[in-house]
């Protein structure tokens, strides 16, 4: 296939032979070559492993990082530590299968249902990450790309084991994601001792109704709850929680938004951070994707060739999808105001960022947004409070809402 290529070749018909391929045809159709066979364990370990991070200008990538991001925020991310990263992934995939994510079908799509969770061993993750360090002395944290990496507990306590024995490692810190309950305090606490200092929940909202309809299976009664827990949790091992959010679920009320931005807000204000993603975005492969009734398409051109792909799901309540889109157009002005109000010169960074998006909401909703400006000031250090509620404009009224959510005519303002 590469020689094809190389040879200027169009796609003909030597690609059949080649499983695992989607061939675009003469008269715009699709053809699917055979499904190839999973991934065995065997060929994942030499995939993995045979990563050269050498090969990869990790110097010239850190240099452009800290231009990105000078020390204030860096300090308000709280991320001082982990801009020299290297990422590695130790396992093939989470199989948990929530309704809005692409990543945990790649694999059963590709090898019709039949591939396995593959993990490498622990010491065939110090290995890894041993190659890494060798091959660029210049780090300073490895981060677990793994979209689950607490999936299996005993192999991260391992892991942990052989990190602490390894004084070459000392002062390597590590940051990973993970589902909110995978973690315990003994876990935590291990890590914590090991260098972790960093791990991104995929909390994605404080709405245990929302939770349930994306098929999270938390593994608790009160799946809400336990990622409050574990956020807290990491807090007090010294490990900084960073949450993953979607405010405007596809299936979202009001009262569900609101669930969110309590939550974060307050989480935020103890020493967490957040990163809010707006809507959930349209990745194909989802569950969600498939059954969407309102899916927004973004348009673009490259070369002169048109592209639509899908972009976002649009929230099936018009109010909370009147709501959301009124507050992305009033965020840039919030954000101009918090720069002020704060001293900030150039580009604000997370959770400031997905602050100014609450503080458009509750304007919006006509809610107080006094905590807000609160975990504002913890997390910048000092800020000129504003003297009114909503000064970045009026406040959408109830009634309109209330007349967009019967049904009434949806302005595009
Ligand atoms: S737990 Fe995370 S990675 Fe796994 S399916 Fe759900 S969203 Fe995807």
């Amino acid at each position: 296939m590469v020689e094809c290529f190389a040879r200027d070749e169009p796609p003909t018909d030597k690609f059949r032979g080649i499983p695992g391929l989607y061939i675009k045809t003469d008269d715009g159709g699709v053809f699917a070559t055979e499904t190839p066979d999973p991934i065995t364990p065997g060929e994942f370990e030499s995939i993995s492993l045979g990563l050269d991070a050498a090969n990869i200008p990790y110097d010239d990538y850190w240099e452009y990082m800290h231009k990105v991001y000078d020390a204030r925020q860096l300090a308000v991310m709280k991320n001082e530590d982990l801009v020299q990263t290297i990422r590695l992934i130790t396992s093939s995939h989470c199989p948990i299968g929530c309704k809005f994510c692409s990543s945990t079908r790649f694999l059963a799509e590709a090898a019709g249902d039949k591939q396995k969770v593959l993990r490498l061993s622990p010491q065939q993750m110090l290995l890894l990450v041993k190659q890494a360090v060798r091959s660029h002395p210049r780090v300073t944290a490895i981060f677990f790309d793994d979209d689950d990496f607490l999936q299996d507990r005993d192999r991260a306590l391992e892991f942990c084991a052989l990190v602490h024995a390894e004084i070459a490692l000392r002062g390597l810190r590590f940051l990973c994601l993970s589902r909110t309950d995978n973690v315990d305090a003994e876990l935590l606490r291990v890590m914590s001792d090991v260098g972790f200092r960093l791990i991104i929940y995929g909390v994605e909202s404080f709405s245990e109704q929302l939770l349930i309809d994306a098929d999270k299976k938390v593994r608790s009664a009160h799946p809400a709850e336990q990622a409050r827990w574990a956020v807290v949790s990491a807090l007090s091992a010294g490990i900084t929680p960073l949450m993953n959010l979607i405010l405007f679920y596809p299936s979202a009320r009001e009262a569900d938004v609101v669930a969110t931005v309590d939550s974060a807000v307050e989480l935020v204000r103890e020493g967490a951070r957040i990163a809010v993603y707006p809507y959930v975005e349209a990745y194909p492969g989802s569950r969600l994707l498939m059954e969407a009734p309102e899916v927004k398409e973004k348009h673009f051109a490259i070369d002169g060739i048109k592209f639509r792909i899908p972009w976002v799901v649009v929230p099936k309540d018009p109010a909370v999808a009147f709501l959301g889109r009124r507050a992305l157009q009033l965020k840039p002005r919030i954000l101009s105001d918090i720069k002020r109000r704060c001293g900030w010169l150039g580009d604000v960074c997370n959770p400031i960022d997905s602050l100014a998006l609450f503080l458009a909401v509750y304007d919006l909703l006509g809610r107080s947004t006094r905590s807000i400006w609160d975990a504002i000031e913890t997390v910048v250090g000092s800020v000129t409070y504003p003297l009114a509620d909503h000064p970045c404009g009026p406040p959408v009224s109830r009634r309109k809402l209330a007349s967009v959510a019967r049904g009434g005519r949806v302005l595009a303002a």
